[in-house]
């Protein structure tokens, strides 16, 4: 086991780059900076400089997060550990180790070794080709390899599950431990890979589902983030509609169904469509068929265009008796859990169960793993993510959530063993989380604050605006308003690059403990996405990353 996270010196970085020196101190136990902070400033804003300075890896990360048409306009590096957000609320996207690094654990007796523990590196990628070997299908090639210590040489399961826990990285684990026995327990007699990444930034819920199902980065899969720029010119959601069309290659549940004539059961269960792009296309590619789909909302629905909702799920119960059981298991029928309220939002243990109920049901009433020809499942858990935005990783929403998630593994685990016994299980998560600025001493980068910057700064008249949208991966701009002000993406990253805390800060007293700290940057980099290939020449003398750059 690693060290508690609370525990560790997460790192002494000393980084000098081009002139440039900053030191980051982060954390002891009170989460204070160990040394008097220096300098984290910067002697350049120019936005190909700034971003060439970052590590190789973290470049890699943000090269293969890109995707020229659907990109942020100015992509943005917040200095670690910064973070979009602001100080009640957290985000999780950048190429850093602590967002990236996520677990990815085989188990399945007879067909997962039980090597336990290895350190070597590994990427979400690496899914999609292990399950080709799984089901003695040939993918097409991607980007992943296979996980093959984990494969016993004849391994031949009836189903492989996927279980995503969303947003609980390394550093959930670690900042949990003994919160996750079932999980601890396949990492030991299954193989556990503890140096897995995501391996692109953006590090969010839809890009890193579509690179688990394809085996491809967003460079190439197309589903970069939440917020997209659409061919039209638009800003809209990634798999709006439950549509897969945007995901431009097809999943190892494409490939393997198609391949075994669409005999094998291919479904998930998860909350949004963000999740998508782990399952597949359905009916949508050509001679596939109408996958299983259940998104969990008041009900389970899912698209009929392109897949199918089993009957079972579609009239399966409310949430509502989880609700209430939930809400009084702290001897209290207050509508509350932990002082929120248990209906307002898909935060809370309740849902765990419900959707556990649902998915065993799933597997059982379609016969997942019932005979020879391999079944494919997938499923996330949300309720992770929610608390780690709401509340943050260190309450105790997480340790509840963490714990009812692993409880529900037990679960499956348990119904794998009595029905089908012939299986592989596969636990990732799709991102890590962030600390909160009481432990890291983080400055949130207000996005509102921000924008009305930015508009300042460039005179832009009342009523407009450069921005079109703010996100955690930087903000999309408003093409319109940038021709008739005569301002470029590069423009609005070189001010970002300028950009201070007491900047961001609307108001004249910074907040308590952030008093000297009014001249730091806010962000590492902001550059044009669109000169990512400049970025690359400029650190690797080549228009990409090389392999040693790493995942
Ligand atoms: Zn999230």
């Amino acid at each position: 086991m690693l060290t508690p996270f609370g525990r560790v010196v997460i790192g002494l970085f000393v980084l000098i780059v081009s002139g440039v020196t900053f030191l980051i101190v982060k954390d002891d136990e009170s989460g204070a900076p160990e040394t008097a902070r220096a300098e984290r400033t910067f002697d350049t804003n120019d936005p190909i400089k700034r971003a060439c300075d970052l590590a190789p890896r973290e470049l890699a990360r943000l090269w293969r997060g890109h995707d020229d048409i659907h990109s942020e306009d100015v992509t943005i590096v917040p200095l670690p550990p910064n973070y979009s957000g602001s100080f009640g609320t957290t985000s999780h996207s950048g190429p850093w180790d602590y967002v990236q690094t996520i677990p990815l654990v085989l188990y399945g007796p007879g067909n997962i070794k039980a090597v336990g523990r290895l350190e070597q590196p590994a990427s979400i990628a690496d899914v999609y080709p292990t399950a080709g070997r799984l089901t003695g299908v040939d993918l097409p090639p991607r980007s992943g390899r296979v996980l093959a210590d984990a494969l016993e040489g004849d391994a031949s399961p009836k189903v492989i599950v996927t279980v995503v826990w969303d947003g609980v990285g390394r550093n959930v684990l670690e900042r949990w431990p003994g919160r996750w026995p079932n999980l601890e327990r396949l990492e030991a007699e299954g193989t556990s890979y503890l140096g897995a990444v995501v391996g692109s930034s953006p590090s969010i819920t839809p890009a890193t589902h579509s690179t688990l199902g394809t085996g491809a980065y967003p460079r190439r899969h197309g589903v970069t983030a939440i917020e997209m720029r659409m061919p039209d010119g638009s800003v809209g959601g990634a798999f709006g509609g439950r549509d897969p069309a945007g995901l431009r290659v097809t999943t190892f549940g494409d490939e393997i169904d198609l391949s075994l004539g669409n005999a094998p059961l291919v479904g998930m269960l998860a909350w949004k469509s963000w999740h998508i792009g782990m399952l597949g296309h359905g009916a949508q590619t050509t001679g596939g068929d109408a996958d299983h789909l259940g998104l969990i909302g008041h009900g389970i629905t899912g698209n009929d265009t392109y897949y199918s909702t089993p009957a079972e799920i579609a009239g399966f119960r409310g949430v509502g008796g989880y609700l209430k059981e939930l809400d009084r298991a702290d001897g209290e029928a207050d509508g509350e859990w932990r002082g929120h309220d248990v209906k307002e939002l898909h935060d809370n243990p309740a849902w765990v169960s419900y959707q556990t109920d649902a998915l065993i049901t799933m597997l059982k009433s379609e016969g997942y793993g019932a005979d020879d020809v391999p079944d494919l499942f997938f499923t996330n858990y949300k309720p992770s993510d929610i608390v780690g935005h709401q509340y943050n990783m260190d309450s105790p929403e997480m340790g509840d959530v963490l714990a009812a998630q692993d409880t529900a593994l037990g679960e499956l685990i348990d119904h794998l063993d009595a029905e089908v016994q012939d299986y592989v299980v596969i636990v990732t998560a799709d991102h890590g989380n962030t600390p909160p600025p009481t432990r890291s001493d983080a400055w949130p980068v207000l996005q509102g604050q921000l924008q009305e910057d930015i508009d300042a700064r460039f005179d832009v008249p009342k009523g407009k605006s450069l921005v079109v949208q703010t996100t955690a991966a930087g903000p999309f701009l408003d093409r319109r308003t940038m021709k008739d002000l005569d301002v470029t993406a590069k423009d609005v990253a070189r001010f970002l690059n300028g950009y201070r805390i007491r900047d961001n800060w609307g108001e004249e007293n910074l907040p308590e403990g952030y008093g000297g700290r009014g001249d730091e940057n806010v962000l590492a980099a902001a550059f044009p996405s669109d000169r990512i290939d400049d970025v690359m020449r400029c650190a690797f003398d080549a228009p990409k990353p090389p392999e040693e750059a790493g995942i």
